[in-house]
């Protein structure tokens, strides 16, 4: 059985999606963290996020992997573990951009889905229940208010810089960038982020993580 999670940025899709995973025993398959590597890549090379030529020839010089280790998804990007480095605002940032072109989008999506063809997956994503896995036997929509969802994302990273906020953005800068990320994701011409037709739509603003994983544990085995 394959699980779709799509949703906005701070949804809380990889808590939730690795979660479920392992109630399941699936694999998790965080594409958005394929989406960085290629982002890592063109930052690395200096590519401007506006030259559309630049990222198309740039990607074509990336070799995404995936392995398991211990259960956690590592990305090798050009027989390097770049994992550590993914999960910055540089490099999502970058991401919703470079994400948006079609060499990068057909790249990726076939490797997600030879790795959901072989066994079984919950995989969070954009655009999972829309076109990498369009059959998936149980399709999630997950989202929650933006401002609940810039919340999250401070206060874990205020947890990051151990309660120093002279290191991290201010909340409104934050939730600024959430909305901008979202527009993009939402209006790029391929693969919009959307809810699927027969996804299952789930607002986690109100609910524990506990409560969001019995809820979909609910809908996966109707
Ligand atoms: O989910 P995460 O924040 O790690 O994703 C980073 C960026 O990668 C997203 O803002 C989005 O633009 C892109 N992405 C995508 N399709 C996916 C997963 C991520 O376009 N399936």
């Amino acid at each position: 059985m394959n699980i779709a999670i799509d949703g906005p940025a701070g949804a809380g899709k990889s808590t939730i999606a690795k979660l479920v995973a392992k109630n399941l025993g699936s694999i998790y398959v965080d594409t958005g963290a394929m989406y960085r590597a290629m982002a890592l890549f063109m930052i690395k090379n200096n590519v401007d996020s506006g030259d559309i030529e630049a990222i198309e020839k740039t990607c074509e010089n990336a070799d995404i992997s995936i392995v398991y280790e211990d259960g956690a998804q590592h990305v090798i990007l050009n027989g390097e573990d770049v994992t550590p480095f993914l999960r910055t605002e540089e490099v999502g940032n970058m991401a919703s951009v470079s994400s948006a072109n079609q060499c990068v989008r057909t790249k990726l999506v076939a490797l997600q889905q030879k790795l959901a063809k072989t066994t079984s997956v919950v995989m969070d994503g954009r655009d999972i229940g829309t076109v990498v896995l369009p059959d998936a036997e149980c399709k999630i929509y997950l989202t929650a208010s933006t401002h609940t969802r810039a919340l999250r994302r401070y206060k874990e990273l205020l947890e990051k810089a151990d309660g120093d906020k002279s290191k991290v953005a201010a909340l409104e800068e934050i939730e600024k960038d959430i909305a901008d990320r979202d527009y993009r994701d939402m209006h790029r011409e391929h693969s919009p982020l959307m809810q699927a037709k027969d996804a299952h739509l789930v607002d986690s603003s109100d609910m524990t993580i506990d409560e969001v994983v019995r809820e979909i544990m609910r809908i996966a085995k109707k």
